[in-house]
């Protein structure tokens, strides 16, 4: 009897599709070709059964099955399937998320080995005659290759691409592939770890061996990355492998360095940043237990691992672990299934842990681990908040925040001058008539970007020329309001003539080669003003910082969203976390309108654990997450009756469930983006459980209702913008 493959395909549709076995024996988790409509598709077998609830006699055949093993099997696959179910989402494009892009369609697997360089018998003769010179980079390559071939990305660390060059031009080196895993080079020695950092390595090092999850709470520059190296280098000695888990792409560069130097092995490197091939060496690496240690952003996390030991997430808190578009997961939460899955501890670590991990440590789900001081001789920063009331304001700067710059750049020390918006100004107004510049398609304000004289919308994309005259009255007094980075950048320059200003933001970071060489060039010394976005508050270590300015705090405190006071918390303090790491103090200064406002009362008294512990218990009296379970039906169209109706038949869909409330439809909080028309209903349940008995019976009910091809709609479980 032949078998009936029951086959997960890339398509939006909440089933598999039955198959019967071809000639090849196809199991769970192969890949294997079979016809789809008109078209061939590569899918993963799911299951196999013996028989289908279809007519067996008309089932296609499936084709050529691509694997002599499973791509994704025991553990990944059971958590893939979770996810699915948890998040609502189908299981062929889980599956196939999971899969780097190369390894999605039907090409073969990519050659093992990782890309290395080794000593010719030139260069052995060049280093015995002492042709380079003893001490020079290039004598200091040629010694290290004397014991034998080492991966291209161990050299970094000894020497840079220009002693390469030099050194592959004479012909002394030349390049190799090695098969995985690489020797170690000789590991950088790194500070003798102090009592709090040895406690929290300990404490984990000792759960080895089971499912424990810990939140690692240590301040900025308290020297968590130290803790997260004893933990690995542990998991290394006892031969298993390491997943770390980062948050931004930018930071991966810095992450990988000092991963690679300081425990001498090579890192396999997965983010969006590297090519197809790149990435799929560097995930069959890890699926081999070849790769000691992985290192990458938020899909990583769905990578296999033949020998798990431990996972790391560093910046927990960070919001960019969720997945907005597709398959919604969230990163940091799929660690945690995973660890629990594979039975081995996991370290989440933060300077300002999300609200739902402190939760969690208060339900003693997970166990804390707390480094309270800023390691080596390093001294918190101070917190001051300016008044900007009555205040005469130079491009959104205040005198004193000026003061303090001029006294910073005098000391030949840097500044930091954070804003989160990038652009000249938010909004172009005119002065005789009221006009203002918006996007045609979102309703909302167009930003002026003056150097490349261009009105862009942050939301869709649209951008228009500059006009000379207002549109609306032809009067010619049009005002840019309100500063994002690029008018901070002009107007510093202008008040501090000759003091380097640099400006990181994404308009400044296009392209992967530049990004790498500003943020690379962040660290150096002498006087310096850094204007950035989000991007600079993140990770970067900049030793000579020691003042950072605020600018636009106001909004965070404003915002209607209901994680704003969290964000605006963790924020400042990462922000602030830049500031003063060497042995100098740093200040921060915040510039507010409401210097009573009690958030900032709480964060300047108490740090951000006040705060946090103030937010849970407005979320817990509120009924807010992580207190209630939240999913969110977004929909649009370009009909804004038909997507009420459609909302308002999804709502009615919905059969009473004790425990679930609906809210809505409700108006998005942007109710036109790009042209289209945009509405949610809230799903509110007392449990995850509940919740999860809900959502599959009323989504089911919404995929049938008659409208549904009309409008575009998504799930969001656990959704952390509404
Ligand atoms: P975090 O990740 O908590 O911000 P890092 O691990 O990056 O902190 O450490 C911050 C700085 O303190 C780094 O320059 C690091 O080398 C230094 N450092 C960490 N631990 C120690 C220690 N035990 N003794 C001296 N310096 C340390
Ligand atoms: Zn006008
Ligand atoms: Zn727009």
């Amino acid at each position: 009897m032949t078998s009936i493959l029951r086959v997960a395909l890339p398509v939006p549709l909440h089933t598999l599709f039955d198959y019967r076995e071809g000639a090849a024996e196809a199991a769970v988790g192969c890949r294997v070709r079979v016809p789809f409509g008109r078209r061939e598709l590569v899918g993963i077998v799911a299951e196999r059964v013996d028989g289908s609830t279809l007519d067996e006699a008309r089932l296609k055949v499936a084709g050529a099955v691509l694997d002599e093993a499973p791509l994704l099997g025991g553990e990944l696959l059971a958590s893939l399937r979770w996810a699915a179910r948890y998040y609502q989402h189908p299981l062929g494009e889980v599956l196939f998320a999971a899969l780097p892009t190369s390894l999605r369609n039907a090409r073969a697997l990519p050659a093992a080995g990782i890309a290395a360089v080794e000593l010719t018998p030139a260069g052995a003769t060049a280093l015995a005659d002492g042709a380079p010179r003893r001490g020079t980079r290039i004598a200091a390559l040629l010694e290290a290759l004397a014991d034998g071939p080492l991966a291209t990305a161990q050299l970094d660390a000894l020497a840079g691409a220009a002693a390469r060059r030099n050194a592959l031009a004479r012909g002394w080196i030349a390049a190799c592939r090695l098969a995985a895993p690489a020797r170690a080079a000789a590991a950088v020695a790194g500070p003798p770890l102090n009592d709090a950092q040895q406690d929290a390595a300990t404490a984990v090092i000792a759960a080895a061996g089971g499912f424990a999850p810990f939140l690692l709470d240590g301040v900025t520059g308290s020297g968590k990355t130290e803790v997260y190296l004893e933990i690995i280098r542990d998991c290394l000695a006892r031969g298993r492998q390491a997943l770390v888990l980062v948050p931004e792409i930018a930071l991966t560069p810095q992450a990988l360095r000092r991963f690679r130097a300081r425990l001498g092995i090579d890192v396999a490197a997965l983010h969006s940043g590297l090519g197809d091939v790149e990435r799929a060496r560097a995930w069959l690496a890890a699926a081999r237990g070849e790769a000691p240690l992985v290192l990458g952003t938020r899909s990583a996390v769905l990578v296999p691992l033949a020998r798990p030991g431990v996972i790391v997430v560093d910046e927990e808190h960070d919001a960019s672990y969720k997945q907005q578009e597709g398959f919604r997961y969230h990163a940091r939460d799929l660690a945690v299934v995973r660890a629990k899955a594979l039975g081995i501890p996991i370290v989440l670590g933060s300077a300002t842990p999300s609200l739902e991990s402190l939760a969690n440590v208060d339900a003693q789900r997970y166990r804390p681990l707390r480094l309270d001081h800023r390691a080596g001789r390093a001294q918190p920063p101070a917190l001051r908040v300016v008044d900007l009331r009555r205040q005469r304001l130079q491009h959104g700067l205040a005198a004193p925040a000026i003061e303090a710059i001029a006294a910073c750049i005098g000391r030949g020390e840097q500044v930091l001058v954070f804003r989160n918006r990038r652009g000249y100004a938010p909004v172009l107004l005119c002065h005789d008539c009221g006009w203002s510049a918006r996007c045609p398609d979102c309703e909302r304000a167009l930003t002026l970007h003056k150097r490349e004289h261009r009105l862009r919308c942050h939301h869709c994309g649209h951008e228009e020329g500059v006009p000379n005259a207002c549109p609306s009255c032809a009067g010619l007094a049009l005002h840019a309001l309100g500063e994002g980075t690029e008018r901070l950048e002009d107007a510093l320059g202008a008040q501090f003539p000759g003091v380097p200003v640099v400006r990181v933001d994404r308009d400044t970071t296009r392209g992967r080669r530049l990004r790498d060489a500003l943020l690379d060039s962040l660290p150096e010394a002498g006087a310096r003003i850094l204007v950035g976005t989000q991007m600079l508050a993140k990770g970067h270590d900049l030793p000579h910082l020691t003042l950072v300015v605020v600018v636009g705090v106001d909004e965070g405190l404003y915002s209607v969203d209901f994680r704003a006071g969290e964000r605006l918390g963790q924020l400042v303090v990462q922000v602030a976390g830049r500031a003063g790491r060497a042995d100098r103090p740093g200040t921060v200064i915040l510039q507010t309108h409401d210097p009573a406002h009690p958030l900032l009362g709480v964060l300047l008294n108490g740090g951000y654990r006040a705060l946090a512990a103030r937010l849970l218990e407005e979320r817990r009296s509120a009924g807010l997450p992580p207190f209630t379970q939240f999913a969110l039906l977004r929909a649009e169209a370009p009909q804004q009756d038909e997507l009420d109706r459609f909302l308002r038949a999804a709502a009615s869909a919905a059969t009473a469930a004790p425990g679930v409330t609906l809210h809505g439809p409700l108006a998005a909080p942007m109710p036109r983006r790009a042209g289209a028309w945009r509405a949610q209903i809230l799903v509110e349940a007392d449990e995850r459980s509940t919740l999860q008995a809900f959502l599959p019976g009323w989504l089911d009910a919404v995929r049938a209702l008659p409208d549904e091809r009309r409008v575009r709609w998504s799930i969001d479980v656990d959704p952390v913008d509404l």
